[in-house]
């Protein structure tokens, strides 16, 4: 027997439309490429994307046709996150920071129709235009006075005078939850990157469950500034989260140094922000070096990598500001666990506290998760033993868009992660590695990320990584690599004395080589291969 409620398909049209009824004069703040700040409202924020989808419409442009952008956090791309799925099409989400020949390589695998950019990456897209295939359209997300002088591309279109006299009456369509909404390309470290197609079901369905108390807890009494990019991850969901449950958004644009970010801080009296760990090594250095204080802050969503014990503390701290550690990915719209703490963990003294903080959490409902071993079998849930990590549920990937890289899951539906995890019997997952990062010595498994924190809790020492070198009698041994701090004095045997009573013996890494900068990806992450293609040459000392 079927139930008898109302079957609505969830669209993404629905969450601007509820914020614009419910929430309508609260505001929406940017800080513009253009340079100055730009205030508006959720109301405001729905007639423009109206506008917009009104615009496409005169482009030619059809439900599931796909529409690129090369954009940082600001309103424009928050009225194309939703006039672009509101209207049917499909919003293509492009990191600025890849390679150039990345870029081109996704704006035509997606067969992206339109590209909006943001005014200061016109000259990167300038160079890159010849080679887009598909590309009818480029749009300047700016008005005419803002356009760069002297740019060679042909046909440009600008935003303003796009919508600029468009009625803004559009009426969003309706039609199966399970359309794609949008799509995003994961920073792949090897081969091509892989495009994920986010649905409208699974982005509503995301949207609730990173907004609970117990998740990214957003409400109508947060302001939100999502540090993290709107072309990663769709800033973890937080410009649907922030609609859903009608929080003020603060957008940062392009600049995420610790200044910037701070100024915005304080004069928006934001709550709630979210990013990668490298992004508040900034920010903490900022405001410990001038000397500041934050008055309303009280979440910081740590993510995209492990947060360091230091940072966690820092910020809780010398900053009353409470660390949310959240994992996930690409694949999983991203969120898969935040750790918030239970009764039972809060009851702890704090250095036991902060153990558990260190992990990256519990499930937020809608995610299954379990750890297996090489073979596949389901291994304990005692925070102790680790393996694979495999999840399934309703936001996390099942394919590949155009299939690239066939069937990705595993029996019973499950998707792994490549990440090696222990949980813990009150369901506290740990990320321990990457399991191509994980080093292997003498068939047992040593935590890359683990050695990485515990240096990085040394006061002179910026930033750590670890990497497994090759080793005649052990097969690998771990290499630590450190940035000092500016001016400081240090020494590898001064580091290896540090770690002494924080990790086991045989963990100890086999040298330290300094550097002064370790490499990212375009996502923030340590870049692993790079780091071992740098080493390649090198030989362990005990080797
Ligand atoms: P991406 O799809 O680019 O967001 O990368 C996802 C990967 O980032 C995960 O599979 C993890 O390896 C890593 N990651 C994300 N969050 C964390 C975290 N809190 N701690 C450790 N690794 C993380």
């Amino acid at each position: 027997m079927l139930g008898l409620m109302q079957d609505r398909p969830l669209l993404i049209s629905q969450l601007i439309e509820f914020a614009a009824e419910n929430h309508g004069d609260t505001e929406i703040v940017s800080r513009r490429v253009e340079g100055d700040i730009h205030r508006y409202t959720y109301r405001d924020a729905r007639h423009r994307a109206k506008q917009m989808a009104e615009a496409l419409v005169g482009l030619g442009i059809k439900p599931g046709d796909r529409i690129g952008t090369l954009a940082w956090n600001g309103y424009r791309h928050f009225e194309l996150y939703y006039a672009i799925s509101g209207m049917g099409a499909v919003c293509h989400t492009i990191n600025p920071r890849l390679f150039p020949e990345q870029i081109v390589y996704i704006v035509n695998h997606a067969e992206d129709r339109i590209l909006f950019v943001d005014a200061n990456l016109l000259p990167l897209v300038e160079k890159l235009a010849p080679q887009f295939k598909g590309v009818r359209h480029i749009v300047a997300m700016t008005d005419r006075a803002h356009l760069p002088a002297g740019l060679a591309i042909p046909n440009l279109l600008v935003y303003e005078e796009l919508i600029s006299g468009k009625p803004g009456t559009y009426e969003w369509p309706e039609f199966d939850e399970k359309t794609a909404s949008s799509l995003c390309y994961t920073s792949g470290t090897t081969g091509n990157p892989k495009g994920v197609l986010y649905s409208h079901r699974s982005t509503l369905l995301h949207a609730y469950g990173s907004a609970l108390p117990d998740t990214l807890n957003v409400s109508a009494r947060s302001v939100v500034l999502p540090v993290v990019p709107m072309f990663h991850v769709n800033a973890w969901g937080l410009p649907y989260s922030g609609c859903l449950a009608g929080a003020k958004l603060v957008f940062p644009g392009a600049a995420l140094d610790g200044a910037s970010l701070y100024e915005l801080y304080e004069n928006e009296k934001v709550t709630h922000t979210a990013g990668v760990p490298t992004i508040w090594l900034g920010l903490l250095n900022h405001m410990q070096s001038k000397g500041l204080k934050l008055s309303t802050l009280k979440y910081a969503v740590v993510g995209g990598s492990a947060a360091p014990p230091a940072m966690i503390e820092t910020f809780q701290r010398a900053f009353g500001v409470e660390v949310l550690h959240a994992w996930g990915m690409t694949e999983m719209s991203p969120l898969g666990t935040v750790n918030t703490l239970k009764h039972k963990q809060l009851a702890l003294p704090a250095d036991q506290q902060l153990q558990v903080r260190l992990k990256q959490g519990r499930a937020v409902f809608g995610v299954d998760m379990k750890i297996v071993d090489d073979k596949g079998k389901d291994l304990p849930r005692d925070g102790k033993a680790f393996g694979d990590l495999l999840v399934r549920g309703p936001w996390i990937v099942s394919r590949y868009f155009r299939d690239e890289g066939g069937d990705p899951l595993r029996e019973g539906g499950w998707f792994p992660t490549g990440d090696v995890a222990t949980i813990d019997p009150d369901g506290f997952m740990q990320i321990t590695d990457r399991s191509k990062d994980v080093i292997k010595s003498g068939g047992e498994w040593i935590s890359s990320i683990d050695l990485e924190n515990a240096a990085m809790a040394h006061p002179a020492i910026a930033e750590a990584a670890v990497i497994g070198v090759a080793h005649p009698k052990w097969d690998e041994r771990p290499l630590m690599i450190v940035v000092p701090r500016p001016g400081a004095n240090l020494t590898r045997e001064a580091v290896l004395d540090f770690l002494k009573d924080k990790i086991a013996k045989w963990w100890m890494p086999d040298d330290v080589q300094f550097v002064e900068a370790i490499p990212h990806t375009a996502t923030g992450k340590i870049l692993k291969t790079k780091l071992r293609d740098d080493f390649k040459a090198y030989k362990l000392p005990t080797a």
